[in-house]
């Protein structure tokens, strides 16, 4: 497995691969990210995973001085999964002085996760599109967990012609239900026990749905509900959505997405499940 810290080298390693499937993440890698690394196996000839903690998405900088790093741990489980490529660039490289261009994505990136973290999604196409531009992969894997990111995703690289296949798969959770994130081992022990419950108040609406009920309010009332008398207050959003616009319809068609984002102690978590 090569390891690439500079643009060049990664230019030059990626010319001596055949098709690549590549899986961006920001390390403290997990099986939810594994997941995505396997899938890529399969579908392709050679793998090339980035680690990088992108510090243009990041609205504050104590949540991104804080975000949990690990590279060591992260590259000897790449190692394990058959990677060929791990690619951990410089942010001194990738953001000169004078860097000055940024990938600023409408429609669904106004909502939810837009207006909660200013900057955010322009700060996660402007990444990818410079990561499409050096890997050159034939296919990019995305996990469901982040569905508003994979939106985002698949509409700046169809509005800007960038010639990848974009590949989302489901969210993997622990046996509780929790999903898989890096910003659990934030988490307090308390907290981790309680986390679950993110998780049980989508299903909660997802019953719901799958019972026959279609008004939007009721939906979300029943997720604020179960989060609410389990002692999360802190709640940014609780929402159900069209997945292809991620706007609110008054009736949640056979396609709703359910989607929230709640505080836990100093922890942002963020979750969403299709209701059908
Ligand atoms: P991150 O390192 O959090 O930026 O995530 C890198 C990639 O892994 C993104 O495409 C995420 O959506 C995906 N991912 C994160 N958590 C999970 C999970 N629990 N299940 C599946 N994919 C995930």
């Amino acid at each position: 497995m090569k390891l690439c810290t500079t643009v060049q080298e990664m230019r030059q390693e990626r010319a001596k691969l055949g098709t690549v499937g590549f899986v961006p993440t920001m390390g403290f890698l997990h099986e939810g990210h594994l997941s995505l690394v396997r899938r890529a196996r399969e579908e392709n000839e050679a793998v090339v995973v980035s680690l990088f903690v992108n510090p243009i998405q990041f609205g504050s900088p104590d949540d991104l001085a804080n975000y949990p790093r690990a590279v060591e741990r992260d590259i000897a489980l790449l190692q394990k999964e058959g990677v060929a490529c791990v690619f951990t660039p410089d942010a001194a490289e990738f953001y000169p002085d004078g860097f000055a261009t940024q990938v600023d994505v409408g429609g669904v990136a106004q909502e939810l996760e837009g207006p909660s973290r200013p900057g955010h999604f322009a700060g996660v196409a402007t990444v990818l599109t410079k990561f499409f531009n050096i890997v050159q992969p034939q296919r990019a894997y995305f996990g469901q967990k982040d569905a508003q990111q994979c939106a985002v995703v698949q509409r700046f690289v169809q509005d800007l012609n960038i010639p990848v296949e974009i590949t989302t798969l489901p969210t993997w959770r622990e046996a509780n239900g929790l999903a898989g994130s890096s910003r659990n081992s934030r988490l307090t022990e308390e907290e981790r026990s309680r986390a679950p419950v993110l998780h049980q108040a989508l299903c909660r609406a997802r019953d719901l749905a799958r019972g026959g009920e279609r008004r939007r309010m009721v939906l979300e009332e029943a997720i604020r509900d179960v989060l609410v008398k389990a002692g999360l207050t802190e709640i940014d959003y609780v929402t159900v959505v069209n997945p292809e616009t991620f706007q609110t319809e008054e009736t949640v068609g056979e396609t709703a997405l359910a989607l929230l984002a709640v505080k836990l102690g100093a922890v942002r978590l963020i979750d969403n499940m299709p209701l059908f």
